[in-house]
């Protein structure tokens, strides 16, 4: 059966499609109850309300922090039309139904987000707002509870066609909670934030959802897209430009190149399969960058993920064309570009207008049987100043390079992770083996593939230098990578066989620097 309004409380912060709603509600013989400042807003739109100071004869007091908490309000909304006992205790109280609430609160989330004072922040801390939600929501069988103008033009349609369903009210009352647990994550990470305790120990994710994805990893999977309110540059704020819908797959790996190469100054090119980076390179321009990164693994680059650290220009956007690739992110694209693309229908193209900051805080969690693991992010950087050289000969300035560009691919790979690269490029990658020794041979021999199909007699491994995400247990990784042509090594050393290692490094005649800060990734 439809439920009409006979009485509703518009109490909104955010004032945004506050007069088309009471408008329609007026129009379908509703008495308006309003707080303050929505009244005000109402009543210069010319329409009839009641403020709720004049319905329950208590003005609004303390600055506006006690204004609807008063029996006459909470009465209306919590009591419960199908008991008698109810409705008798209502009319000997005086209490009128109340059938329809609209509510936003404070601003507390923008408002910590413009850096105000802690006064501010805490006086932008909504109590009667949350109050009236909660009670709402729990007497959905007679209530309908609005949260966010989003939701207006759906009680509109309701409305026209003679009130809200059971099932509607129902689904609002979820969203109801789900926004007043939200609000008080942010409070509470407010005051975690305030003492220092990034990972406090009552930890709520919050998250709004962006969109219900086909499915997840694999087909049987239910899966969406939630943002965190962070609106921190990357795929959870990106524009999509063109092409199909985004998948579960899509997303994961177009985040993973995305954040690696974030990581270059220089203009830079990732390109991920499988949540890996199968070729990154720098190099002056994206044509060039684009160029070697493909040459790193051509065969596993097809359908894959490409990320560029600025904007694509036309050359490259054709040049990227040229093969299967399911999604291209950048902060960036010139007009030429995009025309170019347009082409390709299916080909999605994703822009950020900036890049994540590499080095910035934050947690991130993954869920495990019972709980979920939380950890800072890995905002690690190496540069030359951490470096220690271990062997007899020390690296050549331009080996250097090279190392400290390999180390911060070896970041982005999951481990085990063994990273060849020569003059800024990646020319074999080793990635998510159990065993050390195996990422260095598969990467070596991958790369070989790679010369051989190119019509080169050497392996693009000779002449090449190798970052190791994790320490060497054994002298036989090293030795592997030695036989594949590498010159020099980046690696955190700290194994109890570090002499070993060093030991083959110094027989072999390469450089060797330890960097003291591992890059796992799992
Ligand atoms: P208005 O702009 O209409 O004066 O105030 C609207 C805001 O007041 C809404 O964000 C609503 O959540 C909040 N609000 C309503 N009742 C109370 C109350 O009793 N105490 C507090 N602190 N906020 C309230």
């Amino acid at each position: 059966s439809l439920l009409p309004v006979r009485r509703a409380l518009l109490s909104v912060s955010d004032k945004a499609g506050l007069i088309g709603l009471a408008q329609a509600l007026v129009a379908q013989g509703a008495e308006i109850l309003s707080t303050g400042g929505s009244a005000r807003v109402l009543r210069e739109a010319r329409l009839l309300v009641t403020e709720v100071s004049d319905h329950t004869g208590f003005p609004e007091i303390l600055d506006g922090r006690v204004k609807t908490l008063v029996p006459q309000i909470h009465g209306g909304i919590l009591g419960r039309r199908d008991m008698p006992e109810h409705v008798a205790q209502m009319e000997t109280h005086g209490i009128a139904p109340i059938d329809l609430i609209a509510v936003n609160l404070y601003p507390f989330e923008a408002t910590v987000a413009s850096g105000a004072s802690d006064d501010d922040c805490i006086e932008n801390i909504d109590i009667g707002g949350p109050a009236l939600i909660r009670a709402a929501a729990k007497n959905h069988p007679h209530v309908v509870v609005l949260t966010d103008p989003d939701q207006y033009g759906r009680l509109l349609a309701a409305l026209s066609e003679g009130g809200t369903t059971l099932e509607t009210r129902r689904e609002l009352a979820g969203a109801a909670y789900a926004r007043t647990a939200s609000y008080d994550a942010a409070i509470s990470a407010w005051f975690a934030e305030k003492r220092g305790d990034v990972l406090p120990e009552r930890f709520t994710l919050a998250g709004q959802r962006r969109e219900v994805l086909r499915y997840g990893e694999n087909p049987h999977q239910k899966a969406a897209f939630y943002t965190d309110g962070s609106k921190r540059p990357g795929v959870a704020t990106a524009r999509q430009i063109q092409g199909k819908t985004l998948s579960y797959n899509n997303l994961n790996d177009t985040d993973a190149a995305f954040e690696a190469v974030a990581e270059f100054e220089l203009p830079a090119v990732v390109i991920v399969k499988h949540a890996n980076p199968c070729g990154v390179a720098t190099a002056a321009t994206f044509v060039s960058a684009w160029d070697n990164a493909l040459r790193c693994d051509p065969v596993s680059a097809f359908g894959g993920i490409v990320a560029l650290n600025g904007t694509l220009d036309a050359a490259t956007a054709a040049k990227i064309a040229t093969i299967f690739t399911e999604v291209i992110v950048a902060p960036d694209a010139t007009d030429a570009a995009k025309e170019i693309l347009a082409r390709k229908k299916n080909l999605r193209l994703l822009l950020t207008d900036a890049l994540p900051d590499p080095e910035e805080g934050g947690v991130i969690v993954r869920s495990v049987a019972g709980g979920f693991l939380a950890q800072t992010r890995d905002n690690g950087r190496i540069d030359t100043t951490h470096l220690k050289v271990v062997t007899r000969r020390a690296p050549t300035v331009e080996e250097m390079k090279d190392l400290l560009f390999a180390f911060r691919v070896a970041k982005h790979v999951k481990s085990n992770a063994i990273v060849y690269a020569k003059d800024g490029a990646t020319v074999g990658i080793g990635a998510g083996q159990m065993s050390r020794v195996d990422s260095a041979r598969i990467a070596a021999s991958k790369s070989a593939e790679a010369a051989a199909a190119l019509g080169h007699s050497d392996p693009l491994t000779k002449g090449s230098v190798v970052a190791s995400d994790a320490f060497f247990p054994f002298a036989d990784g090293l030795e592997t990578i030695v036989s594949a042509g590498a010159t020099a090594v980046i690696q955190p050393g700290g194994s109890i066989r570090d002499d070993e290692v060093i030991a083959a490094a110094d027989a072999a005649g390469i450089a060797m620097v330890f960097t003291g800060m591992r890059h796992f990734r799992h």
